[in-house]
């Protein structure tokens, strides 16, 4: 699953960059297959489900039946499998087909624990079984479970149907053992409306016409998986496909979309190329599409059901009018990442929840590996310091937890979607990669792949692997990294150079922004060095240690920034970097940027240590470079939110720090552009428009003015900017006119986009219209959880608020998964303490014990956030009075 996406340029200007989300669990172990936690006895094993669905879309339920064939391994009377809002009519057991059926003595349904047991008259024997269910089920509106999703279409309400499984809702449409570690095979077929088109994992087998005229469609058998993979989905379709190593790869889009699906089609033949060699195991099914659908979900873009990738169209398809550089990347991005779930997740999967980065660290780390090698030009490996910052930000709290985590709940399951199982698990890979070398990692992860297809497996198998493939220990540092929390820290004391050789002294101990009552944890840190254009040295650092370096000069740690830790130098050290600075690589810029940010903030060094790196940055650093500064800027704009005075000194630093940035760039793309520069002009034009740049201001103004009859004013590429600066600064006239636009327009697309515009405008009573809006159905009924969401970035308070508030009617709009986290999301960008009582009032009332690992982090987020603007932004202020 690729988690929902927000560009760089917005999440800094919400204030996102220390995000969200976890809990509080103790390291454990990862378990042994047999231990893994069930919720479900574990006396009958599902091995093959055959699945009769006929849905009625125009009432929003369905009636169905299932045949599983199964395995009693202990003798009982009853059979315990999982089952959500579903209202069973006849259940009955027998030895197998032609075999008499023996119907349950009792049906019940637990809806706590979402489980329907059987109960029969006679026990059981060992021995192997089929278990046929008649039931009924509910359509729902949010991406769970089976659900519609409404949309126009040439002017007609269209609806179509699409489900989402992981983690644990297969249970709304298939009585099943829902849990990772029962695969089994699937066999689906469905009665569907003539003239619409069925999709799931495997291609159709056959189509009959029934007397009524509706269609009976029969899929050909699955291999041997997980339920939370099945994936069904039925409209008024049109797809596309291409051939590549004899699998046949499609898109699916609404009808008249197909044209915007061509660069996900053609990223999608170049990445199964690079995938079946990278793996080593070809890809086993016969097809793999990757199907577009309308609307959003607060909690994720896409899904790798296998051979039926599921992706909202904003994350795939690229319509001229608006798409741009990075609506480019993220299609090919999240391709990617579903992509290498085909292998990482769909043909080797976790045994339970504990190892869901096993998924999601690895085809994040997968993506961003691929995207490096098959678009060069997009300078790709840049990004990976924003990916461990995003990890660390949330890392360094006293609310994070291991990569590996107990997970005992659905609830926890949903929470472990997270930075640290994504972007913790991507770097910890990228450090340990590196440390091996490639081509080691590649076999390991060959030969992992080779002996656990369509098995289920725990970190230790991965580990292994690449240990025996690398002649060279590594899980003790991957035990380091994965089973216990927290940020590694390493100081660098003042170098010493002798005989053309440096000497430094490093000491290993742990970066927390919040926490000082606790010993550090101790960790085995692949470290680094060098002097500055001289050669790397490495050492597994642990306590203290000592590093010899060729050359003498400047010195610098975690050279090529594939590290996860945090370094920090000594005062003349950093003051040697500071004056290097503008001719070390890009990324190690970043690195230092985002180290000197995050040490600078929690009280390690000056506050001012940013700036001072910052102000050495060079007109012509790299576009990643200069976007992090401006992001940087912006989130400083955000933090002096309430103080105006200071606030108005750091914007007229902004100001005059990125308006010649963008003066070089310019609003029209050059002819011979890098590609990343296209991202930096939006970053530009978004973080000026938010400091208050007069210039930006009015040229945002005077081509928005001038699009209504010239097309060439407002091009794809500057229209998201633009219309980011006009709707921020909008007054009642505008802010009319936006929502008159977000209501004529056709494409659901463009329409959440106009409709989120409506959300990030600044003035308070056009805010509370928005709000007003996100209660309503009028920019679809997946639109409202987004609304409020966007307006959270101004004024998190009042959306905080009015979502509370309104309870009841904003649960229904958003997905079963994402609720214990959504209203805590929305407090947690707020400064105000008075949040933090809220925050625990609401979690007491609306959430279980164990899902209030969400709520845990917003307050530890604020507290954070009070702190920062009470202590270190003097320190900023100070620097602005003298360098402003
Ligand atoms: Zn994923």
């Amino acid at each position: 699953m690729k988690r929902s996406l927000i560009s760089l340029a917005v999440m800094a200007l919400l204030g996102l960059s220390t995000g969200l989300a976890p809990l509080t669990v103790a390291a454990a172990p990862a378990a042994k297959a047999a231990k893994a936690t069930t919720q479900l006895p574990r006396n009958a094993v599902p091995t093959h489900y055959a699945v009769s669905l006929v849905p009625d879309a125009a009432n929003s339920s369905f009636s169905a039946s299932v045949v599983i064939a199964l395995d009693i391994k202990q003798a009982s009377n009853s059979i315990t499998l999982n089952a959500a809002d579903l209202k069973f009519s006849a259940a009955a057991i027998s030895a197998g087909p032609g075999k008499p059926a023996l119907a349950a003595s009792k049906i019940s349904v637990d809806n706590d624990k979402q489980t329907a047991t059987f109960e029969f008259a006679q026990p059981l024997a060992v021995g192997s079984y089929q278990l046929k269910l008649d039931y009924t089920g509910v359509i729902g509106t949010q991406a769970a479970g089976i659900f519609s999703l409404d949309y126009q279409n040439g002017g007609e309400k269209k609806r179509a149907l699409y489900t989402q499984f992981e983690n644990s809702e297969a249970r709304r449409m298939i009585p099943s053992w829902d849990e990772p570690f029962y695969k089994a095979t699937f066999a689906l077929e469905a009665t569907v409306p003539a003239g619409q088109m069925a999709v799931s994992n495997m291609p159709l087998a056959s189509t009959s016409k029934l007397a009524d005229g509706r269609e009976l469609v029969r899929f050909a058998t699955s291999p041997k998986m997980s339920t939370y993979l099945l994936f069904f989905g039925l409209g008024e379709f049109e797809r596309a496909s291409a051939v590549e190593g004899g699998t046949e790869l499609g898109v699916v889009t609404q009808k008249g979309s197909l044209g915007q699906a061509q660069f996900a089609l053609d990223s999608s033949v170049a990445v199964l190329k690079e995938y079946n060699d990278y793996f080593g195991v070809k890809y086993p099914l016969p097809k793999l599409d990757n199907i577009a659908a309308p609307g959003r979900s607060q909690f994720f873009s896409a899904m790798e059901n296998w051979g039926a990738i599921f992706t909202f169209e904003a994350a795939i398809l690229l319509d001229p009018r608006v798409a741009t550089q990075s609506d480019k990347e993220t299609s090919f991005l999240v391709a990617a990442h579903e992509m290498a779930h085909q292998w990482f997740g769909d043909l080797v999967t976790m045994t339970w929840w504990d190892d869901l980065w096993l998924n999601e660290g690895f085809a994040s780390w997968m993506e961003s590996r691929t995207t490096t090698r098959l678009h060069p030009e997009w300078n790709w490996e840049l990004r990976a310091v924003g990916t461990r910052e995003q990890a660390m930000g949330r890392d360094a709290l006293v609310t994070t937890h291991p990569v590996v985590q107990h997970i005992a709940t659905v609830e926890q399951a949903s929470q472990a979607f997270d930075s640290i199982t994504y972007q913790k698990g991507e770097s910890v890979i990228r450090m340990l990669e590196n440390y091996v070398g490639d081509d080691a990692w590649r076999a390991g992860v060959r030969s992992y792949m080779a002996k656990h297809a369509y098995g289920n497996t725990v970190s230790d198998d991965l580990w292994r692997e690449v240990e025996k493939a690398a002649h060279k220990p590594i899980t003790a540092i991957a035990h380091d990294f994965t089973l216990q929390p927290g940020v590694p820290m390493i100081r660098v004391a003042d170098a010493v150079c002798k005989n053309g050789q440096t000497t430094i002294a490093l000491t290993q101990g742990e970066f927390s922004k919040d926490r000082t009552d606790k010993k550090p944890l101790s960790w085995r840190v692949p470290v680094i060095a060098q002097t500055v254009g001289g050669a790397p040295v490495r050492a597994l650092v642990n306590g203290k240690a000592s590093m010899t370096l060729p050359g003498c000069g400047t010195v610098l740690v975690n050279a090529g920034q594939s590290g996860y830790y945090r370094t920090l130098y000594a005062p003349k050290a950093f003051a040697a970097l500071t004056d290097s600075f503008a001719g070390l690589p890009a990324i190690d810029q970043l690195g230092l940027l985002s180290d000197s940010w995050s040490l600078g903030m929690a009280g390690l060094m000056p506050a001012s240590s940013f700036l001072d790196l910052a102000s050495k940055a060079p007109l012509d650093a790299a576009p990643q470079v200069w976007e992090q500064i401006a992001g940087s800027l912006a989130a400083l704009h955000q933090s002096y939110e309430g103080k105006p005075e200071q606030q108005a000194a750091l914007d007229r630093y902004a100001r005059k720090r990125l308006a010649p940035v963008l003066a070089r760039v310019g609003w029209t793309k050059a002819a011979d552009e890098a590609a990343p520069v296209a991202n930096l002009r939006e970053t530009l034009i978004n973080v000026l428009g938010a400091v208050g740049d007069e210039g930006v201001v009015a040229e945002a103004r005077r081509r928005y003015a001038a699009s209504a009859t010239d097309k060439d004013a407002m091009p794809a590429a500057l229209r998201r900017p633009i219309l980011g600066v006009i709707a921020a600064n909008a007054d009642a006239a505008t802010w009319d006119q936006l929502h008159a636009a977000a209501r004529e327009e056709k494409s659901t697309m463009i329409k959440s986009e106009l409709y989120d515009l409506l959300a990030i405008v600044k003035d308070k009573a056009l805010a509370q219209r928005a709000l007003e809006l996100a209660l309503t159905d009028e920019g679809g009924a997946t639109e409202g959880a987004s609304i409020l969401n966007h307006v959270a970035g101004h004024h998190p308070d009042m959306a905080y608020d009015f979502a509370v508030g309104h309870h009841g009617q904003l649960e229904k709009k958003i997905d079963a998964t994402s609720r214990s986290r959504y209203f805590p999301g929305l407090g947690g960008r707020s400064a105000d303490p008075a949040m933090i009582d809220k925050l625990r009032a609401y979690a007491k009332q609306y959430l279980p014990a164990e899902a209030q690992g969400d709520t845990r982090t917003a307050i530890a987020s604020i507290q954070y956030r009070v702190k920062l603007r009470t202590t270190r932004l003097p320190e900023i202020d100070a620097w602005l009075a003298k360098h402003g």
